[in-house]
Order: C-alpha cells, then sequence, then structure tokens
C-alpha cells in the first residue's frame, strides 16, 4: 500500500550541526503516529525537515507517490502537508478569523471567498470556541483556544498529513482531552496524522504507532501496546507504570 509519508534515511542540522541520523519512518493513510522523546532528541527538527523548513543532507522523504525531498515549503504545504509549529506561531494582533484566512492562502482549491467561508465554517464546526471568538485578538486567547487557532489554521488548507508540534504543552487537562478527541475526529476524516509529544502517556493513547527517538535516532517503534512492554520505555517516558490509557473518541 501506498504511504501517506515516508521518510527514508534522513539526516539533516543546522549549519555545521548534524542533528537527525538516518531517520526512517512512515504514517500509512489514516494513521496517527506519534513521535517520542526527550528534550533536544530533534523531533521538531524532523517536522521542519519534512515541511521543508530545514533540508534534507542525505536521504528521501515521499508523500504519497511523490518524493518532496527538495520541495520548497510552499510547495509541500501546497500538497497538503499542513504544520503546526511548536509556540504555535500565531499573527498575535490580528484577529481569530483573520488568522484562519490566512491559512487559506495559496490553496488554490479555494478560489473565492464562498469557498473560503465555507472552509472557516468547517473550523468552527471543529472548534466551536473559535467562533464565539471570531473578531478577538489571537494574542488575548488562552492557550487552549490558542492552540486550536494554529490547529485550526493548518486545517484551512486542504490536508492531507497533519504535522502537530507538541500540541498539549502547558495546557490543562479539560483542554489537552478536547484537542485530543478532535486528533481522532481528524483521524476519522481521512487526515493522517504525525504528532511529536514530550509526553509519552498522551501520545500513547491515541496513537496506532510509534517511534522513539534519542538524539537524533529513531531507537525503538511499534505500537503503544509493544513499547509499554519495553524497560528502557517504561523507564524514561513512563515513570515506570505499564498501564496504557487509551483515549475515546467522542461525538458533540
Ligand atoms: P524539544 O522537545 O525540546 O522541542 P526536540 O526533540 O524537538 O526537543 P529539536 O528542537 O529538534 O529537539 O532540537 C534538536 C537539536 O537541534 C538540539 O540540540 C537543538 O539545540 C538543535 N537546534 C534546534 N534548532 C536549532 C537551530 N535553529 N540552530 C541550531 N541548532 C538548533
Amino acid at each position: 500500500m501506498v504511504s501517506m509519508l515516508d521518510v527514508s534515511g534522513v539526516s539533516a542540522g543546522y549549519g555545521r550541526i548534524g542533528v537527525l541520523k538516518e531517520i526512517t519512518l512512515r504514517v500509512g493513510p489514516g494513521e496517527i503516529v506519534a513521535i517520542v522523546g526527550a528534550n533536544g532528541a530533534g523531533k521538531s527538527t524532523l517536522l521542519k525537515t519534512i515541511s521543508g523548513l530545514v533540508r534534507a543532507r542525505r536521504g528521501m522523504i515521499r508523500v504519497e507517490d511523490q518524493e518532496i525531498t527538495h520541495w520548497a515549503p510552499e510547495k509541500i504545504v501546497r500538497s497538503g502537508v499542513r504544520h503546526v509549529p511548536e509556540g504555535r506561531q500565531l499573527f498575535g494582533p490580528l484577529s481569530v478569523l483573520d488568522n484562519l484566512l490566512l491559512g487559506a492562502y495559496g490553496d488554490s482549491t479555494l478560489a473565492n471567498r464562498k469557498a473560503v467561508m465555507a472552509r472557516v465554517e468547517q473550523v468552527y464546526e471543529i472548534f466551536p470556541i473559535l467562533r464565539q471568538r471570531n473578531a478577538q485578538r489571537a494574542n488575548t486567547l488562552s492557550g487552549g483556544e490558542q492552540q486550536m487557532l494554529a490547529i485550526g489554521r493548518a486545517l484551512m488548507g486542504t490536508t492531507k498529513l497533519l504535522l502537530l508540534d507538541e500540541p498539549t504543552t502547558g495546557l490543562a487537562p479539560l483542554i489537552v482531552r478536547e484537542i485530543l478527541n478532535v486528533i481522532l475526529r481528524l483521524r476519522r476524516q481521512g487526515i493522517s496524522i504525525l504528532l511529536v509529544e514530550q509526553n509519552a502517556r498522551l501520545a500513547f493513547s491515541v496513537a496506532t504507532r510509534a517511534y522513539v527517538m534519542e538524539t537524533g535516532r529513531v531507537v525503538l517503534a511499534g505500537t503503544p501496546e509493544q513499547l509499554i512492554l519495553e524497560d528502557t520505555v517504561r523507564k524514561a517516558y513512563l515513570g515506570n507504570s505499564p498501564k496504557l490509557i487509551r483515549t475515546e473518541v467522542t461525538q458533540r
């Protein structure tokens, strides 16, 4: 079967600093794949390399049947790969609506205002709180609302593969649940997801499969059920507990 994403032997870094070392991983259609690992393992660099912000020095990246390794970031976005960066990077002084409209920029399927506003409506259905905050400045939103806006902005473009960088960091438990729920619902809509998380327990609660990264390398891969059986994973990432609690999707 054709993968949604195939990363094969990819090395990348910043200037003379090498960070990623021969990373190989795959996201199948409709999968939620988690990348877990400690601070500085290279998780964010991996997402940036997939979205073209950091150049791969070696290896190959494919999205479905197209090789995208040397494509410009804007071309990768247009191909349906959408990256929600760590720290959200919203346009603070702009309203919620304006931030969403910027997410539609360059998507040729959104040729007129009617199509764009229909897409805004879809995002508001996923995140009803954003509809209430429509005219509010992004920098006055709560942390959870900002994360929802960042994901909503990504979803304004036609999305096949969503790259999420630590979407739950710093959020209250109730909001974390809501974000996880959205991730599960997006998967049901056919969007494949690559989820970077420091919190392995959260990532494992929604992932179909996961990869563990250490100092720029993939050191383990498997389903969450397989990975919690590994002593090293339990000790380093799960507070030594063997319990795996799956988040169930709830419909509104
Ligand atoms: P965290 O969970 O803390 O975000 P991470 O696993 O996402 O960590 P990266 O942010 O990818 O890790 O960082 C991997 C390594 O690359 C680190 O050693 C970091 O210092 C380095 N690095 C990241 N960004 C840059 C940059 N712009 N220039 C130089 N080095 C960088």
